[in-house]
């Protein structure tokens, strides 16, 4: 349930409010909100009579809650969720494009491809320093000197840097080194990996397990902003069908589906969703049309030496490509009606 305040309501109202639910055994979570002063009820078991808390001074409406997830709903948030990181805001009109190796193999590698990405247009760099693995005779990751050279590749070309937690014991040493912590597919019905995220200092990069429901995922996401950390990116990246043409099944409805459900940004990853080069291209521009915040790519400026994801690891030129369809496309879409038609006259021809 959701109570919302008067505008002018003073804090003493307000006050009363917070002491009201808690006087019921129940939480009040104040939500954050430009336009409205409004007040979350959570951890109640069944409904909570609305009647109670209708009558108290400085009261608006109270309205309630109908989703199983609450702190990361529109309902409980209309707008939508911006998150800074450094000169880049996740989440607004402009797009967001990460890109990196799949893992970070020598300083030497991850430079070289840094500068690439960077000039094409990349505003954040990725890359695997504790990698999760199917096998366990595969490369693992760098581990802590992989983190190391990731805050290399920010020292030097400015960008902030994502990379991937697996396990309770290292996550200290990632929200350390990262701007931006990952819980892979693998993890994310991790519940102490997501409970330990709740409380990091750090924006959280929550990726759709391979066969979680979207209310599933919505739901572990409420874990993190329920531990009081509400900078939370969701990234779909295919979930797993019975096809063979594709690595997964990149899920593009889940874009309009959770931007109506929730204000959290969402961004696609559609490297791992395809698991083969010559599909990410593709997937990235209709990820961009179908109103994701941003892009998450591995690129490799040698796919072929690559550690791991080298088959669908873009080739540098690839991804230049992939950043001006990708930029063009988002452009057209913030444009108004007017402007998308002279603007598709001119690139109809090349987009
Ligand atoms: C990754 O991004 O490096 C990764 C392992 O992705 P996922 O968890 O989506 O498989
Ligand atoms: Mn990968």
């Amino acid at each position: 349930m959701l109570i919302v305040m008067e505008q002018q309501a003073s804090q003493e109202s307000i006050e009363g409010v917070i002491a009201a639910i808690e006087a019921r055994g129940l939480e009040a979570r104040p939500i954050p909100g430009g336009e409205r002063i409004a007040i979350g009820v959570l951890k109640n078991k069944g409904p909570v009579d609305a009647a109670a808390f209708l009558g108290l001074k400085g009261v608006k409406d109270v309205i309630p809650v109908t989703r199983p997830y609450k702190l990361v709903s529109r309902e409980f948030q209309p707008e939508d969720t911006r998150i800074q990181i450094g000169a880049i805001t996740i989440g607004s009109k402009e797009l967001t494009i990460m890109a990196g190796p799949c893992a970070i193999e020598s300083e030497a590698q991850a430079l070289t491809i840094a500068q690439h990405v960077k000039q094409a247009g990349a505003q954040m760099f990725r890359g695997g320093a504790f990698k999760p693995r199917t096998s366990p005779y595969s490369f693992q990751g760098l581990g802590e000197d992989g983190l190391k050279i990731l805050a290399k590749v920010r020292a030097e070309t400015g960008m902030p840097v994502v990379t991937e937690v697996m396990d309770l014991a290292t996550f200290d040493l990632v929200e350390e080194y990262a701007d931006m912590i990952q819980i892979g597919t693998r993890n994310m019905q991790n519940f102490s990996l997501l409970r330990r995220a709740g409380h990091a200092s750090k924006p959280v990069l929550l990726k759709r397990g391979m066969a979680a429901t979207i209310d599933e995922w919505l739901m572990a996401a409420e874990y993190i902003l329920e531990g009081g950390n509400s900078a939370v990116i969701l990234c779909e990246r295919g979930v797993r069908t019975f096809v063979h043409h594709s690595r997964n099944t990149l899920d593009l409805s889940a874009v309009p589906y959770v931007r109506n459900e929730s204000h959290l940004p969402i961004i696609i990853d559609p490297s791992h969703a395809a698991g083969r080069r010559d599909q990410v291209i593709p997937l990235a521009r209709a990820a961009v049309a179908v109103g994701a915040h941003g892009l998450m790519v591995e690129v490799h400026h040698e796919p072929d030496k690559a550690l791991s994801d080298g088959a669908q690891s873009l080739y540098p030129e690839q991804f230049g490509m992939l950043c001006r369809k990708a930029f063009a496309i988002s452009d057209l879409m913030h444009t108004n009606d007017a402007s998308i038609r002279r603007l598709a006259a001119v690139t109809s021809s090349s987009v």
